[in-house]
């Protein structure tokens, strides 16, 4: 059997049903199994449902042809065939999952990230399409489905305060950087802070309070990288952030967020994942990449390297939407050395900065946008899964009314 097609296999039947199967290839075998549910994997018509192949599965290089579509149906596939389904769902399935198209697209945006190409419509983007097309295939065979719908809020701590932790030269540079582009609110509120009015950025008792309920479905990721252009964490070793991320990770689910410089490579992704490590006195498993900087397989053959088991940063930041096309977690299939990893994928489809930033929505537009995601994922029987920081959430400045979005979100 191919790696391709054990790796969905195994995706589909372990992973999403926890159901055993077995294949086979010796046709007086298969015909002679008359019990349990029996699929034909193959061009010729026999017992059992019939699935008309494509090719994907038996290759083993990546090449640059692009997937046909079909937008006829009562939800969009890819590879159409010639048969009473109607497509390969298996080559859909792992087409979506392995990521094929980020290793066929090089256009980039500014930070390396990937970006989608158009050549298939905007619902292969939005909707979390590989759910949709495994239900209807589950109800086609006759199986239950395993509803994996749940509120999963994820947390990044970048810049843990606004104003306070800096050292005296940064926080001097600060405030003549506001003095310098006029900023005087900023610079007035710099000088507050210094004189015991709270942080702006500071909103964990909020936050840990909101989430305490039910840590469980919960993450956090913690920024611990050296100073840098995009890498703005404060010092752990400054007691108060000291302190907030010792609170964290007595609670909640901790990960790193491994810097933008040192998330490139796998070297830095340990050193950060030691510090935090050493911090909490607690092993840590998990990951999301600052700024979702990652290429792949580069990015994640690296934090499995420094010793990562589980990835949160399979996302859009321009966009909400499901980038792999789904709701739940996946192991991540490396499609240049064509074989399956350890590391676990758990996507999410929405982030704060995406509503605020990228889409520029009116507060009202980026709750309502929301509420559908939570809609579309409950409906279809998949996690909803999504970002916010502790900037988001002081509720304060550009960040107005974020906590009303992000309280509906856990409803
Ligand atoms: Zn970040």
């Amino acid at each position: 059997m191919s790696p391709r097609l054990q790796y969905v296999l195994e995706e589909i039947f372990k992973h999403r049903l926890g159901m055993q199967y077995r294949v086979t290839q010796n046709i007086s075998e298969y015909e002679g199994i008359n019990d349990g549910i029996k699929i034909n994997y193959s061009v010729i018509p026999r017992s059992g449902f019939h699935i008309i192949p494509v090719t994907l599965l038996k290759e083993e290089a990546v090449n640059e042809s692009l997937p046909e579509f079909d937008m006829g149906g009562s939800f969009p596939v890819l590879f159409p065939t010639n048969s009473a389904f109607g497509f390969d769902i298996f080559s859909m399935v792992f087409w979506f999952l392995c990521r094929y198209e980020e290793y066929q697209t090089h256009d980039t945006d500014k930070h390396g990230r990937f970006l989608p190409g158009k050549f298939i419509p905007e619902p292969f983007r939005s909707l979390p399409i590989i759910d949709i097309a495994l239900n209807a295939f589950y109800q086609e065979i006759g199986v239950q489905l395993v509803n994996k719908y749940g509120v999963y809020p994820t947390l990044d701590i970048d810049i843990a305060f606004a104003h306070k932790g800096r050292t005296p030269l940064v926080w001097l540079g600060g405030l003549l950087r506001y003095f310098l582009i006029g900023d005087w609110t900023k610079a007035k509120e710099r000088i507050q802070v210094l004189f015991g009015k709270s942080d702006p950025y500071d909103s964990f008792d909020y936050m840990i309070d909101t989430l305490k309920g039910n840590p469980h479905n919960c993450r956090f990721f913690i920024q611990v990288s050296d100073r840098g252009l995009y890498d703005k964490s404060i010092a752990i070793s400054n007691p108060s952030f000291s302190k907030i991320v010792t609170r964290i990770a007595s609670q909640f689910e901790t990960g790193i967020h491994p810097g933008y410089e040192a998330g490139q490579t796998a070297d830095g992704i340990q050193k950060e994942k030691i510090r935090l490590e050493k911090h909490i006195g607690k092993t840590i498993t998990r990951s999301r990449h600052h700024f979702l900087k990652v290429k792949l397989p580069e990015t994640y053959r690296n934090l499995l390297q420094a010793g990562i088991t589980h990835d949160y940063s399979m996302g859009y930041a321009d966009r909400l939407g499901f980038r792999a096309g789904t709701g739940q977690s996946f192991r991540f299939f490396d499609l240049l050395k064509n074989e399956s990893t350890e590391l676990v994928v758990h996507p999410f489809c929405a982030m704060d900065v995406s509503l605020k930033n990228y889409l520029e929505l009116h507060l009202n537009d980026a709750g309502k946008a929301m509420q559908e995601l939570n809609e579309t994922c409950r409906k279809h029987h998949t996690p909803f899964c999504f970002i916010f920081h502790n900037e988001s959430l002081s509720n304060s400045g550009d960040w107005d009314g974020y906590r009303s979005i992000f309280e509906k979100c856990l409803n």
